[in-house]
């Protein structure tokens, strides 16, 4: 991002996020080139970055979304995605979400067991209508990324073994308000190797052949997201090659491809910006405490995820230090030993890679408002999201009788 940060941070304060949108239709744009001449369907993943006007932009390309919540339906819709364009997804949706899903009359809902499929047939009978179905099939390959982002084998919550998924095609096509249109897999996150994507394309590939001899006739080939970013100096997945590794495996049928990137699209087209509050030495250990946190930014304490991170115009001789928040936890830290110049009260701190959950996964613990949002487009500022405030965080609790405690 070629912009003045100190500028940008004198305008809107830290903790900050800036996004890239221009970085985001680059992506989104070489995704969908590389599945040029293919029938597909970019479906943004709306959790790694549910801002309105992120999946705005989005929409405006052309993309769809994959929502894992009635909520993230909502903010598609509010956004401007083409209801033909929403997924539904997630492991364990409410009834009332289901509900709302098939009244907005969107793409698909993606189920992910038998007891699901019976409560969606239900709703549907309810409803009068019939539900465009896809069902997630765990294909049971080990992704090689961090187990708790891995969601394609067995011991992982998600899906149906391939046997259970054809049971539950076969009840689906007998059903009157079931319409299975749809399969599903997605192995897991931050893949940055072709083999295990390929392996359960072809798995999944198989099981579409072999529904297809039976008369259910599978329309949309749903990949799933995961798509591995740079975060040090990882080697990942060029959209070219998974293209063609998706499209060598699903040879001879006549199906749309859907995908759903959160990671791929976000993760470096946002940064998060914090400014130093004070260094300190323990022992011999150096801390520089900035003014973000695990609130803020959680995936350094939940998967001890790398993020590089660069003092803004500031020189000096290195150290490793550990850059850290103000929470009161241990586990409260953006980066452990960072080589960094010595710092000073507003030196200003760039923590890269923070686009995809980074935001939406922040919180209010110790009372702290969420970080305001930029999005730079065409050399612009726009604030996409105010800071919030006390005033919104005891909202809904100053909202409460409360008299019985005088
Ligand atoms: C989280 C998720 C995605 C997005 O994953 P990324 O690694 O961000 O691309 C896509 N599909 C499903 C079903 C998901 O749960």
């Amino acid at each position: 991002m070629s912009l003045d940060i100190t500028t940008l941070v004198k305008k809107y304060d830290t903790p900050l996020y800036l996004y890239d949108f221009n970085n985001i239709t680059n992506r989104y744009e070489e995704l969908k080139d590389a599945f040029s001449g293919k029938k597909s369907l970019v479906a943004y993943a709306v959790k790694s970055n549910s801002n309105l006007a992120v999946i705005r932009h989005l929409a405006n390309l052309g993309a769809g979304a994959d929502c894992v919540s009635i909520g993230e339906v909502r903010r598609a819709l509010k956004a401007g995605v083409k209801k033909y364009r929403i997924i539904f997804s997630g492991v364990g949706k409410r009834d009332s979400e289901i509900r709302e899903a098939l009244q907005e009359d969107i793409l698909l809902i993606n189920l992910e067991s038998e007891a699901e499929m019976k409560r969606v047939e239900m709703i549907a009978v309810e409803l009068g209508k019939e539900a465009r179905i896809s069902i997630r099939v765990n294909p049971n390959v080990d992704p090689k990324t961090h187990p708790y982002i891995s969601t394609g084998l067995h011991e992982n919550k998600f899906g149906v073994s391939i046997d259970t998924a054809k049971r539950m095609y076969i009840y689906a096509k007998k059903s009157e308000h079931l319409n299975p249109v749809g399969i599903h897999f997605h192995i897991g996150s931050q893949l940055t190797e072709l083999a295990p994507i390929t392996e359960a394309c072809g798995i999944v590939a198989d099981l579409v052949r072999s529904l297809e001899a039976i008369g259910i006739e599978i329309k949309f080939f749903d990949i799933g997201g995961g798509i591995g970013v740079v975060y040090d100096d990882e080697k990942t997945i060029a959209p070219a090659d998974y293209a063609k590794a998706i499209i060598s495996q699903i040879k001879g049928l006549d199906i749309t491809i859907l995908s759903e990137p959160g990671r791929y699209m976000m993760a470096n087209s946002g940064i998060f910006v914090t400014s130093v509050l004070y260094e300190k030495v323990n022992g011999d250990k150096r801390f520089v405490i900035v003014d973000g946190a695990m609130n803020d930014l959680l995936r350094p304490s939940l998967y001890n995820a790398y993020h590089k991170i660069e003092a803004v115009q500031k020189e000096g001789e290195k150290t490793p230090a550990d850059v850290v928040g103000p929470v009161c936890e241990s586990g409260d830290f953006l980066g452990k030993n960072v080589e960094l110049p010595p710092l000073s009260h507003h030196d200003i701190l760039v923590v890269h890679s923070a686009g995809a959950y980074g935001f939406t996964m922040s919180s209010n613990y110790n009372t702290r408002g969420r970080a305001a949002e930029v999005a730079i487009l065409d050399g612009k500022d726009y604030l996409i999201r105010e800071r919030e405030t006390f005033e919104d965080q005891v909202r809904l609790e100053e909202s409460c009788d409360i008299s019985w405690q005088e």
